[in-house]
């Protein structure tokens, strides 16, 4: 359940919000919008603090109903001198309601199309990391749904500003002792400002324990005094983990325009890097993002393993690039995917079950298909299935192309690598007859299953753990009644089927896919068709079925690509050499759809010393892995060395 508001009738326009659990107001009396300007804001010298910097972080304890962020996006939108980058980092252990967050919003009238925009994002809230991304990318809120101190030391990066908020320390105690406190010094640099609202002996003293400086200042009515300070501590200031640097963007290669490298041209040309993507083929996209149209689904475990959790981060990564890039109908449809589960039918985990506490977060993502829903899909009542509504199916090579539209992205086919060398501070890629084909101070190997003998030619103690796995799907185009016969959304679980696409020949379905380890080969085969038909019979039969003439008359066509996987079954993220100037960035496996944005947001997250899309552990497990008796890089080093 979404935390319970109560709407008092004070006269603001929808009221004020109040909260039964900590008996306390969302906001001041005289309305959160003077608090938020006055006491935020200003209290730690903004907008002019943030003049002219490439980028901006903001820590806030206590999202509450997200005024201050709404206050704090607007100050930047209005400002002609903002940054390029705005990161708002905020805590919250009991979310409220996307319309909760709305109709506080009512009383500011200026505030209203920030918070529509907000509230349209403020959805499938489970406890963890959430990024929002507003404003094309430069607005960038980071939502860690739990515990402060608990989620903090989930984070690392270094905050410019930090928002102290919350319900009053005598109502809330937890999120303003000295536990929480430490938890924010820990995302700190000496002078970073911090304000609150509150003078309470109690906050001041916790605050001084760790290492902050504060002084009252005239205080915003009805408060007589608000509290204003920096972190300064009296002590040397040990890192567990050292801060990484800002690095200026400058100007980088990237080996392969494929999902994973378009991906991380746009996302480093949004930050002002310069990008030329290298490519050995003729067009954007004609490795395995070449597939004709693929599903965008979450992964669903019982325990919500950690590839459970980050394909849902890379999912909502994906829809939000989707939704800004992508015309729907044509290039994408995210209209969800039916589930079945054929081979574990129990996979939603208890907290998600109806009733639990977490039922509706969950609910937004992944339930138990309805009866109706399994009836569209011909499957009799009571077949185990579930329905993800955040869920799809997109044409990569669109989302390919779109990126590399970014402004700042330079796009170079019949460019193929054959090695990188190094001169003096830059990195060279050569062609077979060792001509320079472009130079740069970083370079991003993105070649799919190639990467493994690019990275070989850096000289790695030990090679990449990459596998390739040939994969064939079957298409055919709609003949009269297709339509009429198929589900009207996809379905996944053994295999898919995708059931109509618009392609250049006419409408389609796709069926697939095959999954041949160690093998490269991109001929398309007859055994493979029969094999995505076996599938496809178990999958939905009555599809099947009607599919069963085309199959029989020779209409079906065939697409084979080769996915690039990992031991773990997650991408391959991460500096090569010590200098950390050399990044692959592969091993999509069978989720490039899911996985290409949240890895090229992880990637310019650490080169830039930004707020991480996701929990530390999470980024983590995504560092490059490496053939057997070899360990990662370890990350202290990545940040040492950046
Ligand atoms: C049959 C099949 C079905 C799939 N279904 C889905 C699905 O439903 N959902 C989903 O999310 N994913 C799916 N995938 C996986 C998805 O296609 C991949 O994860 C994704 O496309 C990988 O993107 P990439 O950029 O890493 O690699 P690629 O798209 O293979 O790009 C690598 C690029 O590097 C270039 N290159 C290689 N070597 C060099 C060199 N030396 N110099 C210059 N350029 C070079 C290549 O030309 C290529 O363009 C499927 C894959 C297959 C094969």
């Amino acid at each position: 359940m979404p935390e319970r508001i109560e709407w008092l009738e004070d006269g603001s326009p929808g009221g004020s919000p109040y909260s039964p659990r900590f008996g306390d107001r969302y906001r001041s009396e005289n309305g959160g919008l003077e608090q938020a300007q006055e006491v935020f804001l200003k209290g730690c010298g903004l907008p002019e603090a943030w003049s002219r910097q490439p980028q901006w972080c903001v820590l806030e304890t206590g999202f509450g109903l997200g005024l201050n962020f709404l206050v704090t996006w607007a100050a930047w939108k209005a400002d002609p001198l903002r940054p390029r980058l705005l990161h708002f980092v905020s805590t919250e252990a009991y979310p409220a309601s996307a319309d909760d967050v709305l109709r506080s919003a009512l009383a500011h009238p200026e505030l209203i199309p920030f918070a529509r925009q907000l509230k349209h994002q403020l959805w499938g809230l489970l406890p963890g990391m959430h990024r929002l991304v507003f404003e094309g990318g430069q607005v960038v809120l980071t939502l860690c749904i739990g515990d402060a101190s608990t989620m903090l030391r989930e984070v690392s990066f270094e905050a410019d500003s930090v928002y102290l908020d919350g319900f009053s320390p005598r109502l809330n105690p937890d999120i303003w002792d000295a536990h929480t406190f430490k938890a924010v010094a820990r995302c700190c640099r000496r002078g970073t400002r911090v304000a609150t609202w509150t003078i309470a002996r109690s906050v001041r003293d916790a605050l001084a324990q760790c290492g902050f400086v504060v002084k009252k200042v005239p205080g915003t009515p009805p408060k007589r005094d608000n509290l204003q300070g920096q972190y300064e501590p009296a002590w040397e200031i040990k890192k567990h983990r050292p801060a990484p640097p800002h690095r200026l963007a400058a100007r980088c290669i990237v080996v392969g325009g494929g999902l994973a490298g378009a991906a991380v041209a746009a996302s480093l040309a949004r930050r002002g890097w310069q990008v030329t993507v290298l490519d050995a083929a003729d067009a954007p996209a004609a490795g395995a993002s070449g597939l004709p149209a693929g599903l965008l689904a979450p992964h669903v475990s019982p325990d919500d393993s950690l590839l459970s959790r980050l394909s849902r981060s890379g999912i909502r990564a994906t829809l939000q690039q989707a939704d800004l890039l992508l015309q729907a109908g044509s290039d994408w449809n995210p209209a969800g995917v039916l589930e079945h589960c054929l081979e574990h039918a129990r996979k939603l985990p208890a907290a998600w079950h109806a009733g639990q506490a977490l039922a509706d977060a969950a609910a937004d993502w992944t339930a138990p298909a309805t009866a109706g829903q399994l009836a569209q899909c011909g499957l009799p009542p009571g077949t185990p299935a579930l329905w993800h509504a955040q869920a799809g199916w997109i044409k990569p090579a669109c989302l390919v192309r779109a990126w590399l539209a970014t402004p700042g992205v330079a796009w170079r086919a019949r460019s193929a690598v054959h090695r990188l060398g190094r001169r003096t501070d830059a990195w060279q890629a050569l062609d077979a007859a060792g001509q320079v084909l472009a130079e740069a101070e970083l370079v991003v190997i993105a070649a799919g299953y190639d990467s493994h003998e690019l990275a070989e030619a850096l000289e790695l103690p030990c090679a990449l753990a990459l596998q390739p796995i040939r994969g064939q799907v079957s298409w055919g185009l709609h003949a009269p009644g297709t339509a009429g016969a198929l589900p009207v959304f996809p379905v996944n679980g053994h295999g898919s089927l995708v059931p109509a696409v618009p392609l250049s020949q006419g409408m389609a379905w796709i069926a697939g896919a095959t999954f041949e380890r160690d093998n490269t080969s991109t001929e398309p085969r007859p055994e493979d068709d029969a094999h995505n038909r076996h599938k496809l019979r178990a999958l939905l039969p009555a599809s099947a079925r009607h599919l069963a003439h085309q199959f029989e008359s020779g209409q079906v066509k065939a697409w084979a690509g080769v996915r690039c996987a990992t031991p773990s079954r997650l991408p391959s993220l991460g500096p090569l050499n010590a200098a950390a100037d050399a990044w692959v960035c592969t091993g999509m496996g069978s989720r490039g759809l899911t996985f290409a944005v949240l890895c090229a947001e992880l990637l310019a997250a650490r080169l830039h010393g930004e707020p991480l899309p996701v929990e530390r552990r999470q980024a983590d497990a995504l560092l490059p892995q490496f053939d057997k008796g070899c360990a990662s890089v370890p990350e202290s080093k990545i940040y040492r060395q950046i």
